[in-house]
């Protein structure tokens, strides 16, 4: 289950976020729309030649207060730290660099591979200046153009060619859970008060320093798989605190989870880095509970609190009206032994299943009570529905025609399967299609 990592790194303007553009091509999502971040993207689904993989733009985890040698320094780190291939882009016009030769010798020390783009050869002629490149140490110059999307397939063929063999992990049938959030809203603390309270039955400590520690134990008769993001910090390095290295270790380990929990500080109230994780897990379709943490820092604490908070959270994260809330500290352990149970609850509705006659019951009754709209004399047919699909239940309704089936009924009949079935924690998704 874990996916094979690509990282891009080299110096500013060589052309990484154009590259990382290019490889991941078109893709819309709300959480990229959400304003306040400097750099559109630096985590992707990408894919080539049927090969799945993600692909970091270390580029944009920039750390602001430091000068740039540094940041060229760590962002090459966490390419080591995070990839199973690095792809270090140079730029023809400039030719080599002394930032380009420190990098490449960080990454040769590394032992990982990596594949050398030589960017801008936007015409034939440049082609020849890419041998040069070959003093960088790093074997064979790929010439790309990023701007026309020239030379990609090749630069991607070997790429591919460095993917490890195992399809480690995710072959067990334990529950994977992990904790994500901000920096410093408590999640290696309820890292360790969690397992503190449940039988730990193995412990692996992967071999590099990339593979997240995954926690194994049983609670309630189930298995669980603690994703640790949170962990293994390294001292030393800069960028472990800052937020967008924060927001790229939440995307890998959400992908690599059935079961999200978005931890918030009580303290602090809701940030924007927290509706961007939050955002990110509910378009994966993973199920989520929201963990108010630190909640012994709250004084005088009364029935209102509790309420008072909660509305605060339907209010900011409005997509997410299907995640439980519960409000912890691991400092106090307050109602932490609560958490695998509550777990369990939202992984078994993100993969119940209902059978179609049942579904179609409910979609009929529902049709009943609320008829089904008219656009331009034109009525809305539904005919029936079907489960296709679990983690997140995905349901296909057969009509008469699609576009006649608007936003606001879509939301009416996904209410009233929600209403008849429990499917707290998670996402559903309704497909519409024409009946042929
Ligand atoms: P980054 O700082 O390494 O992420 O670089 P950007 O992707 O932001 O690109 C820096 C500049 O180089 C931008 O003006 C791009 O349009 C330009 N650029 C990127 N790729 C190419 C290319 O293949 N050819 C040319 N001529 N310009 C490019
Ligand atoms: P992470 O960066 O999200 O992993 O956060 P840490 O677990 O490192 O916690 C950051 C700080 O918050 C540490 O000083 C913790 O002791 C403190 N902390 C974590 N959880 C709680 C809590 O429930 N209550 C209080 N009062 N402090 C907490």
């Amino acid at each position: 289950m874990a996916n094979t990592i690509v990282a891009i790194v080299g110096r500013p303007n060589v052309g990484k976020s154009t590259l990382f553009n290019r490889i991941a091509g078109e893709r819309i999502s709300i959480v990229e729309d959400t304003p306040g971040v400097t750099r559109d993207r630096i985590y992707t689904h990408a894919e080539w030649l049927g090969k799945n993989f993600n692909l970091i733009d270390t580029g944009g985890i920039e750390m602001s207060d430091q000068p740039l040698s540094t940041q060229i320094r760590e962002q090459a780190e966490i390419a080591i730290d995070e990839a199973d291939v690095i792809i270090l882009v140079v730029d023809v016009q400039n030719g080599i660099t002394d930032a380009d030769e420190k990098v490449a010798q960080l990454l040769y020390r590394s032992n990982k591979p990596v594949v050398l783009a030589v960017n801008k050869v936007d015409n034939p002629e440049r082609r020849t200046d890419i041998y040069d490149f070959y003093s960088l140490g790093l074997g064979e110059p790929y010439p790309v153009s990023s701007v026309h999307g020239v030379g990609l397939g090749d630069l991607l063929d070997a790429v591919i060619k460095n993917f490890p063999e195992t399809a480690e992990n995710g072959t067990d049938d334990s529950i994977r859970f992990s904790l994500i959030g901000r920096p410093n809203v408590g999640k290696s603390s309820l890292v360790n008060a969690i397992l503190g309270q449940q039988r730990v039955i193995v412990s692996n400590i992967a071999g590099t320093t990339r593979d997240a520690i995954n926690t194994k134990f049983v609670a309630d008769h189930r298995e669980f798989t603690m994703v640790d993001t949170a962990g293994i910090k390294k001292k030393g390095k800069l960028y472990e605190n800052t937020e967008r290295y924060a927001l790229m270790r939440s995307m890998k380990a959400i992908d690599d989870s059935d079961v999200v929990l978005v931890v918030l500080n009580a303290d602090e109230g809701i940030r924007e880095l927290d509706k961007h994780i939050a955002g990110y897990a509910h378009e994966a379709g993973k199920a989520v509970i929201i963990v108010v943490n630190k909640w012994d820092l709250i004084k005088n604490r009364d029935h209102r609190t509790m309420t008072d908070f909660t509305n605060l959270i339907r209010n900011e994260f409005q997509y997410l009206s299907y995640a439980p809330i519960i409000f912890v500290s691991a400092i106090t352990k307050q109602r932490l032994i609560k958490i695998p149970k509550l777990i369990e609850e939202v992984y078994d509705h993100a993969r119940r299943r209902i059978k179609s006659s049942t579904l179609n019951d409910v979609l009929m009754d529902a049709i009943a009570a609320n008829p089904t709209p008219s656009t331009n004399g034109k009525r809305l047919r539904v005919y029936y529905g079907t489960q296709v699909a679990v983690e997140p239940p995905t349901f296909v309704i057969f009509v008469n025609d699609p576009d006649l089936m608007h936003f606001s009924y879509e939301r009416y009949l996904e209410n009233q399967i929600r209403q008849a079935f429990d499917f707290t924690g998670t996402p559903i998704h309704l497909i519409k299609r024409r009946r042929k």
